[in-house]
């Protein structure tokens, strides 16, 4: 399981993090809302979610958000 920093949180109120489900393998992960680069599930590598105009676009099932 991802551990949520509670710091970048702080750090960066503006953004959250998603609880994402990985549409090939079921994996759960912690995407960062507003990631800059893919991000690739840890189990398979499908990507999660890709940077789009600075928010990034889930591409997963977002299970929660973590605010
Ligand atoms: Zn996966």
């Amino acid at each position: 399981m991802a551990k949520v920093d509670v710091e970048k949180l702080i750090l960066q109120p503006r953004s959250k993090f998603l609880l994402v489900t990985c549409i090939s393998c079921g994996n759960r992960q912690v995407v960062f809302d507003s990631s800059k680069t893919v991000v690739r599930c840890t189990v398979c590598k499908e990507v999660l979610a890709t940077p789009r105009g600075g928010k990034a676009k889930v591409l997963g099932k977002v299970n929660a958000v973590l605010t």
